[in-house]
């Protein structure tokens, strides 16, 4: 099958959002009026973000669910993508099942793939993700301010428990390991919680690489300090069960996608509302306060000392 046979069958769709879609030299982008683009890429790379063997429908999903989750944390309406990937061949059943998890997510949020590149080499997939924002309300990470609330999306930690388990730095049995491997597998990005922000939130980031790392993020960009109460944190009962592994993976741990933001404490019930509109658990882990960096506390009020931060590539 030729390159040009291959882009047609597997990633050609209909646009109807774009001026105009695969095939040019170019795709055509018309952002609604009074909206700018947000812009995102993300990359995942055969060994270093999925092993060799994934499951092609779930890495379909979740190539494009990383980008989504950059969207999400800007409070941005996700309009269109393209895909840049390298593959060691052709291989169609591979790429059936690629396509096919790729596109049920950009259906499920409305997302049109609009060009890509396509080339012979190490198996890599790259995203670019567009989509639309007023520019005075997008989501930044650098608008908190002290007595703020932390908040955080869901339970984050069960992505790290599957990863640990399949690096053998744990054995899960079965029903656990069902349990947190959809949270790395097939993360479900927060796009509609990042939309619901909007106005309410005063700053937001999406946890890809670990809580503390990425509430970090937040703190630098906004110059101030955190005080988080580790008990405070939503944990899976799955994960309550390992506690050699449950504060690094919880604090530390990357691959949730869930929104880590803060919110005026004026605000704290219109955020519980969103919780309950969304059936999206949403919990106050902290406030912000003047300084810099991130205390953790434990049930007694003592500080903890997290053994690592965030992930980071060349560290
Ligand atoms: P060019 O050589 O002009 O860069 P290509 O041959 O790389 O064009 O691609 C032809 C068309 O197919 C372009 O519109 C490009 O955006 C699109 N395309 C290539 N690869 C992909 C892909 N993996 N997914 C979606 N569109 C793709
Ligand atoms: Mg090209």
């Amino acid at each position: 099958m030729s390159e040009f046979d291959l882009i047609k069958r597997y990633f050609t769709r209909d646009t109807p959002g774009a001026l105009l879609g695969v095939g040019d030299d170019a795709a055509l982008l018309q952002p609604s009026a009074d909206r700018v683009l947000a812009v995102s890429s993300d990359m995942l790379v055969c060994g270093t973000h999925f092993y060799a063997d994934a499951d092609p429908y779930l890495l379909g999903h979740k190539t494009l669910a990383v980008n989504l989750s950059d969207l999400a944390a800007m409070g941005a309406v996700p309009r269109w993508a393209t895909l840049a990937i390298a593959m060691p061949g052709a291989d169609e059943v591979w790429l059936e099942k690629f396509s096919a998890g790729f596109f049920a997510l950009a259906g499920a949020h409305g997302v049109e793939l609009v060009g890509g590149d396509t080339t012979r080499g190490p198996l890599n997939l790259c995203v670019t993700i567009f989509g639309e924002v007023q520019a005075a309300q997008a989501l930044r990470r650098g608008g908190a301010q002290a007595d703020d609330e932390i908040w955080v999306s869901g339970e984050p930690g069960n992505a790290a428990l599957a990863l640990a388990h399949l690096q053998g730095r744990v054995v899960l049995p079965g029903d656990d390991f069902s349990v947190c491997a959809p949270a790395l597998y097939q993360p479900q990005p927060r796009v509609a919680l990042g939309l619901a922000l909007l106005g309410l939130a005063s700053s937001a980031i999406d946890v890809s690489d670990g809580l503390l790392g990425d509430l970090g993020h937040i703190l630098a960009a906004s110059g101030v300090g955190a005080a988080v109460e580790y008990a405070a944190i939503p944990v899976s009962d799955t994960l309550r069960r390992y506690p050699q592994l449950e504060k690094q993976c919880v604090l530390s741990g990357g691959d949730d996608y869930e929104l880590c933001f803060t919110v005026p404490a004026s605000r704290h019930d219109a955020v519980l509302r969103i919780s309950k509109q969304l059936g999206l658990p949403l919990t106050r882990i902290g406030r912000i306060v003047a300084g810099h960096g991130c205390c953790i506390y434990d049930a007694a009020g003592n500080p903890i000392n997290p053994e690592s931060g965030g992930y980071d590539h060349f560290r």
